[in-house]
């Protein structure tokens, strides 16, 4: 007899495209270019230059499971190749622009890159690396700034020759579509390999209410660049829902940002830190200057956001929200949003919850373990190495390079060291390779860094770890603090104190220009080490 059961529906980006083509063939994607014009195209435009893009690669001899690399800013050329490559069967291999050459080539070479599509605005970066990388047979140049070289292929040259309707074949739902290389801040840079499967999967759980919402109403600014793992979804999540998009190319700075929110009417947007930063400290200065009637949330990640920054934005009546993630996990792993039984609770209650790194959404699992590898309660207290396993996942990197990162029961080590407590909410202390253990204690330095930018006239903190002879470490704090603003040594102390143990308090304080950052914006400690790291001697 038939069992009866379910469709085997391959779960592919090739669905998603589609999707968006049909339903909601003339929602915009928007493109800010580097002089400021605004580029506008549909979803029915995407998936025919989807289709042109795939007969041009395939002319230019990709096949299934070539790699494809880019080396763009976010526009809709970039959103063309994070569906049109995947969707022929080839791979799309996002290139962090930011990374020093030595790197790109590391990187390039162990994708073995065939093909690079470039902007022309960064031909220098990928002149600099490209000579070293002898898998890479062409360079497709997209023309942003001013026209394309003579004797370079062109992207628009290329898409104008080619019929828009191609034959998109029936993928396996696990066959890799794209790959990204974590920052490799120890040793090299690993390669994490998306699945079709992974990158549905995320779409999907990623846009649920309790998670990043997003709806067909939405208009959507990554801020989060293309090349920063997925730009965590948004492409995916905005074509799966009919999302109107709105990318900012190469201008980040806080005033073009606000413009474009303004002028398109954004409603949701996401980024690091840093940049809600910038847009924080531009809105106090013109409070009025913006009309953000239209944004209903923004999306901060990648390092911790200081609860200064939530409150801050929340003064302009903006939502800033709190998400954790990584290369290795699609991103998103966790999202900080206060449950419904703390709808009677207060501003500061539901602050300190927001400012947790939240609970994971579904089809995450989180558990923290101690040094001897055991699993730990969800106290809120006890400090351990957050761990994660789920369908997207990594199960492990290209080359089965750094084995050490999964444990024995297939759990992911995340080198986040976190407590959770009783409702599963993470909070991070540290990054395993930035603690600062001072005899033999941990000292949670994003606590620290937090409290620091709270003091009214701390733009940014970081507290690292330098030697000492008697604890072997004792926290430091980096300071940068606002234009025209002072604060001593003693006042920095001073509002630290009583809100931590006594030998939590950094031994001193540096009074920095600014932070120094990774290529995807985090606090570079190992440099604050290098330079400051031998300035105790008692
Ligand atoms: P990179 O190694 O380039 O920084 P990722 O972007 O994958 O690569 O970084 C992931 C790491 O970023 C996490 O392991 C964590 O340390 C940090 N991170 C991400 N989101 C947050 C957050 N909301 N709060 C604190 N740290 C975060």
């Amino acid at each position: 007899m038939n069992p009866g059961r379910m469709m085997d529906y391959p779960l592919t980006l090739t669905h998603l495209l589609e999707r968006a083509r049909r339903y909601f063939p003339r929602t915009e994607i928007v493109s800010r270019y580097p002089d400021g014009w605004l580029h506008r195209q549909t979803w029915a435009d995407t998936y025919a230059r989807a289709g042109r893009l795939a007969h041009a690669l395939r002319r230019l001899g990709v096949g299934p499971g070539d790699r494809v690399a880019t080396l763009a800013w976010n526009h809709h050329r970039h959103l063309e190749a994070y569906f049109g490559i995947p969707m022929m069967g080839a791979v799309l291999h996002t290139l962090n622009l930011r990374l020093h050459a030595n790197e790109l080539t590391y990187i390039a070479r162990h994708a073995e890159d065939s093909i690079v599509l470039c902007d022309r605005s960064l031909l220098p970066q990928l002149e600099a690396f490209v000579g070293n990388v002898p898998s890479v047979r062409h360079i497709v140049v997209m023309a942003d700034d001013g026209p394309t070289p003579a004797g370079k292929l062109d992207y628009e040259a290329l898409l104008a020759a080619e019929s828009p309707d191609y034959s998109w074949p029936t993928l396996d739902e696990r066959s890799a579509c794209a790959i990204c290389y974590t920052s490799g801040t120890t040793g090299n840079p690993k390669g994490v390999i998306y699945t079709h499967r992974s990158n549905v999967l995320h779409a999907l759980f990623t846009s649920l209410p309790d998670a990043v919402p997003v709806s067909q109403r939405d208009t959507l600014l990554p801020v989060v660049p293309m090349f920063h793992a997925n730009a965590w979804g948004y492409p995916h999540m905005a074509a799966n829902a009919g999302a109107r998009l709105v990318f900012p190319g190469p201008k980040l700075d806080p005033e073009s940002l606000l413009d474009l929110m303004e002028r398109e009417r954004v409603t949701r947007s996401a980024g690091v830190p840093t940049v809600w930063l910038g847009v924080l400290a531009l809105l106090d200065a013109n409070p009025k200057k913006w009309d953000l009637s239209s944004v209903r949330e923004m999306i901060v990640g990648g390092a911790a956001a200081p609860p200064a920054l939530i409150e801050g934005l929340g003064r302009h009546g903006l939502t800033v929200t709190q998400a954790w993630g990584m290369t290795e996990t699609n991103p998103l792993g966790t999202i900080a949003r206060p449950k419904a039984d703390m709808d009677g609770s207060s501003d500061a209650e539901r602050l300190a919850v927001r400012a947790t790194q939240g609970f994971a959404v579904p089809f995450v699992e989180t558990r923290h373990t101690g040094e001897d590898g055991d699993v730990l309660p969800w106290d809120g207290e006890r400090m351990g190495e957050l761990e994660v396993r789920g369908p997207f996942v990594a199960s492990s990197y290209v080359g089965d390079e750094g084995k050490d990162r999964w444990t024995a029961d297939g759990w992911f080590r995340t080198g986040d060291v976190v407590t959770i407590d009783a409702g599963g909410y993470v909070r991070i202390c540290d990054r395993s390779k930035d603690v600062i253990k001072s005899g033999g204690e941990w000292i949670s330095s994003v606590a620290l860094e937090n409290a620091l930018m709270g003091h009214a006239s701390v733009l940014e903190a970081a507290v690292f770890a330098g030697r000492h002879p008697k604890w072997d470490e004792r926290p430091i704090a980096a300071v940068v603090l606002r234009k025209g603003a002072a604060a001593t040594e003693a006042d920095l102390a001073k509002h630290l104190e009583g809100k931590f143990a006594k030998f939590w308090m950094p031994d001193a304080y540096v009074f920095v220009e600014q932070i120094p950052r990774t290529s995807t914006g985090k606090f570079l400690k190992s440099k604050l080490r290098e330079l400051y790291a031998g300035m105790l001697t008692k």
